[in-house]
């Protein structure tokens, strides 16, 4: 009986499980408390919702629910377009931006194959190469951030593919404009760049890199974007990568063909008309990020300057003060599973979510 999971592959058995942040209802059921009382800040999340174009939008769409949603995303497909000046052969929508990883990894990964990224970075790196087989080849970070020079001696005639996250989560560290070009033009052609710009929009305008901008110069390169936090859809799940129409057309080889939910479909196209949603969650986000991050030095807490929509930050005995803001009521995410056992990250909330998540820090750290 025990031999039954010997049947999968020794590469899919080694694989660690994703550690997604508790949910409310989870914390609720664990310590009896109010799921009205309980403040989340473990997953990212955008804490003004959605859009109410979006809301919208939903409403409308479940009046169609019994039918198949479209599956080449055309009205959303357009929407993108539109919005980032790209052709319609250049996209690849997914449920979710990890859905867009997964979909680059089974196109261009095979057992043997090497993936290049950063210590640090996002973990669904390493589960999408290790799922296909191939090699996950991690590169030692500097100061959290991608060590871009030791990432292009780790490229060898076996690798396929480097991803790089910018900003990068759990660190929220980021690579300049010019340095991320640079490392673009080196590295080779038998190489795929996965451009995860998952917090984009929580970039000023001077700090983006406009990377969909450079497609006309690098033909190996896949910019993923995701609905899921500027835009408040986590969970509808929607994402889309914008490459080169030749790699395009290889995802969507091996992709479900009704891999986005109507209902995602129409809330994206909404979702991208609203910008001035987007501007107050940027807005909201930048003024919690300096409530946060001034009440981390009251507190004496060091923590990494983040270019994100959360924070990482240091304390004694990470998985204790966890905790104690569980029995408080607030979920942060522990990162030990990221190599940073005395690190958790806690994403930006509303003012009062801060305040308290703040509140209960300083007594968690002391008790
Ligand atoms: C949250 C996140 C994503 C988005 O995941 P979805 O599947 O789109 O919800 C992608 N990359 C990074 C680095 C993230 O932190």
């Amino acid at each position: 009986m025990s031999d039954i999971a010997n049947l999968a592959p020794a590469y899919i058995r080694s694989i660690a499980p994703y550690q997604p942040g508790k949910p409310i209802s989870d914390l609720a059921r664990d310590k009896g408390l109010d799921p009205s009382q309980i403040v989340k800040l473990a997953s990212n999340e955008n804490p003004l919702g959605v859009s109410p174009n979006a809301h919208m939008a939903m409403m409308d769409a479940l009046d169609d629910i019994a039918r198949y949603p479209d599956g080449n995303s055309v009205l959303l497909r357009d929407a993108v377009c539109e919005k980032f000046n790209v052709t319609p052969a250049q996209l690849v929508f997914g449920n979710g931006s990890n859905d867009i990883l997964e979909l680059s990894a089974r196109a261009f990964l095979a057992p043997g194959d090497e993936a290049v990224y950063s210590q640090h970075a996002f973990a669904v790196y390493s589960l999408v190469t290790q799922a296909v087989g191939a090699t996950g080849i991690i590169v030692p970070a500097k100061q959290f951030g991608h060590d871009l020079d030791a990432m292009l001696k780790a490229i060898t005639p076996k690798t396929r593919m480097v991803f790089v996250a910018n900003p990068n989560n759990p660190t929220g560290t980021l690579i300049g404009k010019l340095e991320l070009k640079k490392f673009l033009s080196a590295v080779p052609k038998h190489v795929l760049i996965m451009l995860d710009e998952a917090y984009d929009e929580y970039l000023t305008d001077e700090l983006k890199a406009e990377s969909i901008g450079w497609l006309g110069e690098f033909d190996n390169l896949v910019i993923s974007r995701t609905f899921s936090k500027a835009y408040g859809l986590a969970g509808l799940r929607v994402g889309f990568g914008v490459t080169s129409k030749e790699i395009a057309d290889l995802m969507n080889r091996v992709r479900q063909p009704f891999n986005v939910n109507s209902i995602a479909q129409a809330a994206a196209v909404a979702s991208l008309a609203d910008d001035e949603f987007v501007e107050r969650t940027r807005a909201l986000n930048q003024a919690g990020m300096v409530q946060i991050t001034q009440g981390l030095q009251r507190l004496g807490l060091s923590f990494i300057p983040s270019f994100a929509n959360f924070v990482s930050f240091k304390v004694n005995d990470a998985p204790r003060v966890y905790e104690r803001l569980l029995n408080q009521g607030v979920i942060v995410r522990p990162i030990a599973n990221y190599e940073m056992p005395d690190y958790l990250r806690v994403s930006i909330g509303l003012f009062s979510e801060n305040a308290r998540f703040l509140e209960v820090l300083a007594t968690a750290i002391n008790a």
